[in-house]
């Protein structure tokens, strides 16, 4: 995987190699606007457009997706995110609830209403119900949408729906989004870590629970605390993840 800009890693090329970029980039902008106001809006720009930009260099010549507006097939699964992406969601939520409302769609209340996931579920977990976010197969919070919705894109509508009601094993999902993704968002846990800040992945809905019942949740990230830790999600060890940060570091 080649790479170009400041979150890049220059002429090195394999995952490896672009993971050990991504890691020293945000472990720049967190040693850059620690403890600082911005260092919310500053990490959570840099995972996405990182992710964006080095999709669009990946999939170039792949057949087209199978996803559009109006599909929320997968929108049945349980949805991880990191600390920054959850806040970044519960600043939306907020921003946007009353013009939603004017729509007579009630964003807090479909959150409320929303179950928790259960203890021990997978991030590929079919939840038995639609995420809260998605209304007449369109996800509301789209701007916003984790790097996990992101990097979940298919080649075939059909094969989702079986793999949803559980006829088929798998979704031809895209490879080049799924390990883009996998790579930023370990890269971006792997900074946080070493940062001494929050590097969980959490239950998306679980999570935005908490960060819209706390008005300091904002405040507690950029101070190191981690306020979201009752929706930790651990299906993978955190030992296991750090072991896995530690050897990609090198
Ligand atoms: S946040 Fe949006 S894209 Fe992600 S599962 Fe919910 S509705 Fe779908």
């Amino acid at each position: 995987m080649a790479q170009r800009d400041e979150t890049q890693g220059g002429p090195e090329a394999g995952p490896a190699a672009f993971f050990r970029a991504q890691h020293a980039a945000f472990a720049a902008t967190l040693g850059a606007h620690a403890a600082s106001a911005e260092l919310l809006d500053r990490i959570w720009m840099q995972a996405f457009s990182s992710y964006e930009h080095n999709v669009a260099e990946q999939t170039g010549g792949l057949p087209p997706l199978a996803c559009r507006k109006g599909c929320g097939t997968c929108c049945r699964i349980l949805v991880v995110a990191t600390a920054p992406e959850v806040l970044m969601v519960a600043r939306y939520i907020r921003g946007m609830a009353a013009g939603f409302r004017t729509m007579g769609i009630d964003l807090p209340a479909r959150l409320a209403a929303t179950p928790d996931a259960p203890a021990g579920a997978s991030g590929t977990m079919a939840l038995g119900h639609d995420c809260p976010f998605l209304v007449e197969g369109i996800c509301v919070i789209y701007p916003v949408r984790p790097l996990a919705c992101r990097g979940h894109a298919s080649f075939d509508a059909d094969a989702c729906i079986a793999a949803l009601e559980g006829e088929a094993d798998e979704v031809p999902v895209s490879e080049p989004h799924r390990t883009v993704r996998a790579l930023v968002q370990g890269a971006l846990q792997s900074a946080l870590r070493d940062a001494g800040a929050p590097w969980g992945l959490y239950d998306l809905v679980a999570a935005l629970k908490i960060a819209l019942a706390r008005p300091d949740a904002e405040a507690g990230f950029a101070a190191g605390c981690d306020v979201l830790h009752p929706a930790l999600v651990d299906h993978v060890s955190r030992e296991e993840m750090g072991r896995t940060f530690d050897r990609l570091k090198g």
